[in-house]
């Protein structure tokens, strides 16, 4: 479909200025594009969040390379990562993986990549809560157009070639999709098992316990008493700070965040040895992204495409990650001045090849934690059923039969014989996710092979996306 460019007042509207939103802005406006970011929160407090503030230094460094984006430093930084462990019952009874990556202060860091977008001329609107959507028809198809939003008091409408939810968990655009846009999986709500409510706590300790023994770590910790796949965190935020947290899926009726975050808070510091320097919750999306993230006149990014890891909850480097993937599609996209669904549909190949294979894989490992329990999850760890670098292999989505010698498995068989369901369980998590590579690499790249992809994924993985 052929646009007039007179008829717009951007070539892309980003709603949304955190991780998503500026990737995708900073990506487009590198080539020249129109491109405004709005946003609900003031100015100065854009890209703040709650958040356990961890990012994965591998798609840092990937967005180095891609657009130049200089990697946090400084006061952006509160503790270089270079290891997460996942626990079960016993903090020191623990798998721990190589993990490079920071923790970041996210304000300083979200503040830092809001200025380097507006430095490309990128226009940030604040204060401008988002409330609805403008559509029109377009030989006989829907087009999103635009967006309505209040700001000092009356409602602005803004016409965008191309309009993207970058708006995080509660999605103000997806919300308002129409009908005809959900067809390849998009859903405007998500499910209760698709959501985790969390809570978490910055705690800064006093003089007498100024020191802390997880530096440079973060910590997935499962216990029965919020059962997995719900965990508590406890992640290094530098000498003398820890961010705590907690969350469970929604379905889970586990009594209140904040009373278990402090119940097992206490096991390691007493309320006087430490001030809260920050408290708050947030939703977190915790399935695989949707299999298609795109229609006429836009796309979703970030948390609003579900782009969060199911088990660990990383969803900031998969924001700014995938996002600038979104803006190199748009980019094409304009160049041939088109604004149709499939003009984007290399975002979503680009997606399914890479964290849409990786969710998928961490999604089944979920359920396996889900049906093992914190129990179930002690004795792998404390038996080393699990290797380091087998678990690696999963979190990265990859197949990992062949790492596994025979002779390996044989042993790690006999040591199951005492646990048959583990076993089960276990062959379960293996058989699907072998799978899993071939039927992402598979993703159709044309998009009218999508209904029947999805429902042999379907099939062939137990699931129902
Ligand atoms: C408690 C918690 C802990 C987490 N821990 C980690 C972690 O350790 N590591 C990790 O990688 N990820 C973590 N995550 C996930 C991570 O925070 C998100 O995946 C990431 O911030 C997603 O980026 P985003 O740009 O999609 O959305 P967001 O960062 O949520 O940004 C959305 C932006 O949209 C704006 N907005 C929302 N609605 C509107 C509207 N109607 N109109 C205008 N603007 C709007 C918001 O003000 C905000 O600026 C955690 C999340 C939570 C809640």
């Amino acid at each position: 479909m052929s646009s007039d460019s007179a008829e717009f007042d951007y070539d892309v509207i980003i709603v949304g200025g955190g991780p998503a939103g500026v990737s995708c802005a900073i990506t487009v406006a590198q080539a020249g594009y129109k491109v405004v970011i709005v946003d609900k929160k003031s100015r100065e407090r854009i890209g703040d969040k709650t958040c356990g503030d961890a990012i994965d230094k591998a798609a840092l460094l990937r967005l180095n390379e891609r657009i130049g984006l200089e990697l946090p430093s400084g006061a952006e930084v509160s503790d270089p990562i270079t290891k997460m462990s996942i626990a079960a019952d016993d903090i020191d009874i623990k798998l721990s993986l190589d993990a490079p990556g920071f923790q970041v202060n996210r304000l300083i860091y979200g503040q830092r990549l809001l200025k380097d977008a507006e430095k490309l001329g990128v226009e940030v609107i604040s204060d401008a809560p988002v409330r609805g959507i403008l559509t029109e028809e377009v030989n006989g198809e829907t087009y999103l157009t635009g967006i309505k939003y209040r700001k000092d008091g009356e409602e602005v409408v803004i016409r965008g070639k191309f309009t993207i939810d970058a708006s995080g968990a509660y999605a103000a655009i997806r919300k308002e999709l129409p009908d005809e846009f959900l067809n390849d999986g998009i859903k405007r709500e998500l499910d209760d098992d698709e959501l985790w409510p969390t809570y978490r706590e910055i705690i800064q300790l006093k003089s007498e316990v100024a020191k802390h023994r997880w530096r440079n770590e973060i910590i997935l910790m499962y216990d029965d008493d919020y059962p997995p796949p719900g965990y508590f965190w406890l992640f290094t935020e530098g000498e003398g700070a820890l961010n705590f947290g907690i969350g469970w899926e929604k379905t889970q009726d586990l009594g209140k965040l904040k009373e278990k975050l402090h119940a097992e808070m206490a096991q390691y510091f007493s309320p006087d040895q430490y001030d809260v320097i920050a408290r708050g919750g947030g939703q977190i999306p915790f399935r695989p992204p949707f299999d298609s993230l795109v229609f006429n006149g836009g796309a979703l990014a970030g948390d609003a495409a579900c782009m969060v890891h199911p088990v660990t909850a990383e969803g900031h480097g998969p924001a700014l990650d995938t996002a600038s993937h979104l803006g190199t599609s748009i980019i094409s996209a304009l160049k041939d001045d088109r604004r149709d669904r499939d003009s984007l549909w290399g975002y979503n190949v680009n997606v399914a090849h890479h964290y849409g294979e990786k969710h998928m894989a961490a999604h089944t490992m979920k359920e396996m934690l889900r049906s093992v329990g914190a129990d179930g999850l002690k004795f792998l760890i404390e038996k080393e059923i699990f290797k380091e670098e087998e678990l690696n292999l999963i979190f990265a989505g990859t197949e990992i039969t062949n790492a596994v010698s025979n002779l390996e498995k044989l042993k790690r068989l006999l040591k199951l014989f005492m646990r048959p369901s583990l076993l089960l369980h276990l062959k379960k998590l293996l058989t699907y996710s072998n799978r899993v590579n071939d039927i992402y690499q598979a993703y159709p790249t044309n998009p009218e092979d999508l209904a029947n992809w999805r429902k042999e994924r379907n099939e062939a993985l137990n699931v129902s996306f």
